[in-house]
């Protein structure tokens, strides 16, 4: 059995091989990430077609997650070789590159005569910062903070900046058309800042004929004033901490990772930790102290799906960092009390799924080993799933989109089944075949909620518990 907390693992040159992807799933990954600001789309669409041979050879239940590259600023080197820089040193910024000089230019033309004095810039994910000591008619030039080297391709941020440019940029929109009819399951919109982009995105998906879920990347001030409302509109929301941590003091991480998982708790929606949870295995064999205690807090704070970025995709040791936060997080997934989520307003059906958690919290004696839900869109299990009851959940539903939406959520094992009748019964087909395929066993202590019949969505009413 794997974790209750899901993992989504990025795929790169490191893990892009069958047989390593294979282990990946194997190790416990539930969802891999596709990064469209690295690799070209022909990459991409390859991978994707291979993990697809592999859920269909092996019966594999896992999920394909596409990230829009958005609004991020790209920087080129001349003849793409490494610039060393030195503290305090100057760095000249333009729209061409100055002979004579470390000089760098950007992706995108008519940026730098946006810049201002006494603004800081960051590159690289964040890693190095410069203050802007001269701009002048397009020229900029930075003052380096620290010692490093400036990389040809990397990333380059100037906090509050994306507000100027849209989330859905037009190489996203050209992007999209490219994975049409391809078998993803999430499109994740980065600097989603209100509603209104997450709508955008949702018109552009509907013209392409894409029925994918939204995730949402919370990566600036503006997307966390506009939080609430984006969590409405999104069917998942990403802590993207990599530019979060740019884009607002890096100080405040810690507490808004805690916000947004609590605030998405409350409206039954997942959530995703990401970015550096065990960076350090990107070379060494085995995390820092500091990581293990990121992730087992990541846990703690109640997220349902941890990410790896770089660990995976570029990293030595891409099964080793899989293996390591699948045991931190079985580890502190049984350590973890029940907590009680404070929801103001309960409405009656949802006294019935608070009763599924009092179950659980008053059966210590007699435990509960499983919890099994006929949840045709998925939104009961998430219900449940979000109280964190420590007990891994088979959610059945005869919607293929939906099994693989539940991917994401924390303790929800996704079951396609085609219902052919309408009441539940313990010593039925549904539960024979759950044993044969191994998610039931004999003797198991199973709540199960269903409604009054599961051909019709929205009537869960009935919660009972049986022995297997
Ligand atoms: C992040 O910024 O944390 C993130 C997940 O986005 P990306 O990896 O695309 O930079």
């Amino acid at each position: 059995m794997t974790s209750l907390t899901k993992i989504i693992a990025t795929v790169g040159p490191a893990c892009e091989k069958s047989e390593v992807l294979k282990k990946l799933i194997e190790a416990g990954v539930s969802i891999f990430r596709l990064n469209l600001k690295h690799n070209d789309i022909s990459w991409h669409r390859k991978i994707i077609q291979n993990i697809d041979i592999l859920r269909k050879k092996y019966g594999y239940e896992v999920g394909m997650m596409l990230d829009l590259q958005g609004p991020e600023l790209r920087l080129l080197t001349k003849n793409m070789a490494d610039i060393e820089v030195f503290r305090g040193e100057e760095v000249y910024l333009g729209d061409v590159f100055l002979t004579d000089q470390k000089s760098i230019i950007l992706s995108k033309k008519g940026i730098t005569n946006k810049i201002k004095i006494g603004e800081k810039i960051y590159i690289d994910s964040g890693l190095y910062e410069f203050k802007v000591v001269f701009s002048k008619k397009g020229l900029v030039v930075l003052k380096s903070i620290q010692d490093c080297v400036i990389k040809n391709g990397k990333s380059m941020a100037i906090p509050g900046f994306e507000n100027n440019l849209p989330a859905l940029t037009r190489s996203d929109f050209s992007n999209l058309s490219e994975f049409c009819g391809l078998p993803v399951n999430f499109v994740c919109l980065s600097f989603c800042r209100s509603k209104e982009d997450i709508k955008k995105l949702r018109q552009v998906l509907k013209l392409r004929n894409m029925k994918v879920s939204v995730v949402s990347k919370i990566e600036s001030r503006t997307g966390l004033n506009n939080l609430d409302e984006i969590i409405d509109a999104s069917d998942g929301v990403m802590v993207a901490r990599g530019d979060l941590g740019v884009e607002v003091p890096i100080k405040e991480i810690a507490f808004w990772q805690k916000e947004i998982i609590r605030s998405c708790r409350l409206k039954n929606k997942p959530v995703i930790v990401a970015t550096q949870m065990m960076e350090s295995m990107v070379e060494m064999a085995k995390p820092t102290r500091a990581e293990v205690s990121d992730v087992a807090n990541a846990v703690f704070d109640g997220a349902d799906s941890l990410m790896l970025s770089g660990e995976t995709a570029v990293g030595k040791y891409p099964i080793g960092v899989v293996t390591y936060m699948q045991s931190i997080c079985q580890f502190t997934e049984y350590k973890r009390p029940i907590d009680r989520l404070r929801r103001k307003q309960l409405k009656v059906g949802d006294l019935m799924v608070n009763s599924v958690r009092n179950l659980v919290v008053n059966s210590k004696n007699v435990s509960i080993d499983k919890i099994l839900v006929f949840s045709k869109s998925g939104n009961t299990a998430r219900f449940i799933s979000s109280y964190r009851l420590g007990i891994p959940m088979i959610s059945l539903t005869d919607s293929k989109k939906t099994v693989k939406d539940m991917l994401l959520s924390y303790a929800i094992i996704p079951y396609f089944k085609k219902f052919s009748s309408g009441k539940f019964d313990a010593s039925g087909e549904i539960i024979d075949e759950l044993i044969k395929i191994g998610l039931l066993k004999k003797g198991e202590r199973v709540i199960v909620v269903h409604g009054q019949s599961w051909l019709v969505s929205s009537t869960t009413n009935e919660v009972g518990v049986f022995e297997v």
